[in-house]
């Protein structure tokens, strides 16, 4: 839903699969003017300060600036459209409803790393939206527009969708980078970076869908018009999938920076049933739980950081009184254990024993015993992985531990 200051979901952009609407609404001006000058492309996204959507938060230009650092060559950019993790539905609708916008973002991408290639790699199980992508995809190659690109670039650019494994770990850069090579997609241990050996081991720029979704907007309309748009010292907009015990779950287009209260209480109408607010798992359920304290928090990268936990992508999982914090957790543990790829034994073997004990805790089975051994899981697992699945399904065990110790006393509230 469009909220004050939309950019991403102004409903004049959401023009579907169709390019002449999508121009004719101004959707052109940021590629333009990226041709223009394309050496201002990523000192302006500096100066906006754009950061990563997907949940990191990293500064786009830094990843920018080393991928067009690399030696010229064929090089790749992928935008990431994986997002496979519970509460969260921002880039599933991107790609479907306003499949344009996000892939101008990802041409002025190609522009200024010099990148011939531009993969959009899309979540299998979102069929509507790879369907968009290869409608859009078709209409940018057939139009011609693609000429001025290619002589800024230097080479043939070449756009395409490629279905992800459709797993959660798929969405981890070196799994991207593993699967579009025609392998599964197991994570590694960085450096190297994608984007100093990614795809076919050339430089690989990958960005969050959102990410590149905001990039031609800000050149469009400038890096203060951007920053402007945020709260605080926060830039731009962002997109918070909320869902859960609120009244009016979906889709939200704020200012970054906008509080916790009044994503809960303005835009998501409020608890559902009157009932009292409990606590929110964040941004993907891997991080600390906000709580009520939480309440007046401003939705950005930094602010939520200084509570000890992570916006993320903006997922916001809101918990009602009533609601068993113990068995929410046991349900994201039990995602976080099937999503394992196994190549880690601590990760593979802890998530799976952690699942199991938090099941027999949020059943009434559980015993102190159990409820040690969970608390013991959490100091020996984290950093045992290649990857940060298993640092995430500790942190929310962990979280869940300190803030709500009652209910593994006494499952199942
Ligand atoms: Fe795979 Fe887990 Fe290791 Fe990540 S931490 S690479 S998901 S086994």
């Amino acid at each position: 839903m469009a909220g004050l200051n939309s950019v991403l979901l102004d409903p004049a952009i959401g023009v579907g699969a169709n390019l002449a609407a999508w121009t004719s609404a101004g959707g052109g001006e940021g590629l333009a003017r990226a041709l223009d000058r394309p050496q201002d492309i990523i000192p302006t996204l500096r100066a906006a300060d754009l950061r990563g959507m997907g949940g990191a938060g990293f500064p786009t230009w830094r990843k920018w600036t080393a991928a067009a650092e690399m030696a010229d060559g064929e090089k790749y950019v992928v935008c990431n459209g994986n997002e496979d993790e519970p509460g969260t539905f921002k880039d599933r609708y991107l790609l479907r409803r306003t499949p344009h916008q996000v892939i101008e973002g990802a041409l002025i991408a190609a522009v200024a790393i010099r990148a011939g290639t531009v993969i959009f790699y899309i979540n299998p199980r979102q069929a509507e939206s790879i369907e968009a992508m290869r409608h859009a995809v078709a209409e940018w190659t057939d139009s011609g527009l693609l000429t001025e690109v290619e002589r800024v670039v230097g080479r043939n650019v070449r756009l395409s969708v490629a279905p992800s494994s459709g797993r959660y770990i798929g969405g981890e850069e070196s799994a991207v980078v593993r699967w579009l090579n025609g392998s599964f997609p197991f994570p590694r241990r960085k450096p190297p970076f994608p984007f100093e050996k990614g795809v076919n081991d050339r430089p690989t720029l990958i960005n969050n869908t959102e990410t590149l979704a905001n990039v031609p907007h800000i050149l469009k309309n400038g890096a203060d018009w951007y920053r402007n748009l945020g709260i605080g010292g926060a830039s731009g907009t962002k997109l918070f999938s909320l869902s859960g015990d609120v009244l009016e779950p979906g889709l939200y287009e704020l200012p970054m920076g906008t509080g916790l209260q009044e994503l809960i209480f303005t835009h998501g109408g409020g608890m559902l049933g009157g009932r009292a607010f409990k606590a929110v798992f964040t941004g993907g359920p891997s991080n600390t739980l906000l709580t009520a304290r939480d309440l007046d928090v401003p939705l950005d990268f930094d602010s939520v950081r200084s509570r000890q936990s992570r916006l993320g992508t903006g997922a916001m999982i809101v918990i009602s009184e009533g609601t068993s914090i113990v068995r929410k957790v046991a349900e994201y543990v039990e995602f976080f254990a099937n999503g394992s790829c196994g190549q880690c034994p601590p990760c593979k073997c802890g998530t799976f024993q952690m699942a199991r004990l938090l099941d027999r805790i949020a059943t009434g089975r559980g015993t102190e015993a159990d409820r040690r051994a969970l608390g013991h899981l959490c100091l020996i697992l984290p950093g045992s992985g290649r990857c940060a699945l298993i640092d995430g399904a500790v942190t929310v065990v962990q979280s869940s531990l300190q803030t709500f110790p009652e209910e593994y006393a006494t499952p199942g509230v």
